[in-house]
């Protein structure tokens, strides 16, 4: 397997049925219990959130690009400027109680991300600019 692209966080994938997907986050990546195999969550050109076994994936998916956006993968980028930093203690919602989840992504503007957690919008704590 070591040639194989794995399915990170971002990256682009065609399936074979000629759609675009991006991959969202691998679930259950420290589970050690076969009941629970690591899996893969994706969305579609159209909103559309699915998951599939990691098993399973290089069935119908081949690799397009990797990349950090989480949506809109059809949509034009503009030149990443910032390098924004991210936290959520996902207080209050149904992720209450998981680690607190920090993490950084580049964009062309100051904007918000969504958690991969709990799935509520962030603003960035610290926005880096690489200009
Ligand atoms: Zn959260």
């Amino acid at each position: 397997m070591a040639d194989v692209q794995q399915p990170t966080e971002g990256s682009k994938w065609t399936h074979h049925n000629g759609n675009l997907y991006v991959v969202l986050l691998l679930a259950n990546q420290a589970s050690t219990k076969p009941e629970y195999p690591v899996t893969v969550v994706y969305q579609g050109n159209n909103g559309n959130i699915w998951s599939r076994l990691l098993s399973d994936w290089h069935r119908s998916f081949t690799f397009l690009a990797l990349g950090t956006p989480r949506y809109n993968p059809g949509e034009e980028q503009e030149g990443d400027r910032y390098l924004n930093h991210y936290r959520c203690t996902h207080e209050g919602r149904m992720a209450q109680g998981q680690p607190v989840r920090e993490w950084s992504s580049t964009w062309s503007c100051t904007c918000n991300d969504k958690c991969p957690v709990c799935n509520v919008e962030i603003e960035p704590y610290q926005s880096d600019d690489l200009e």
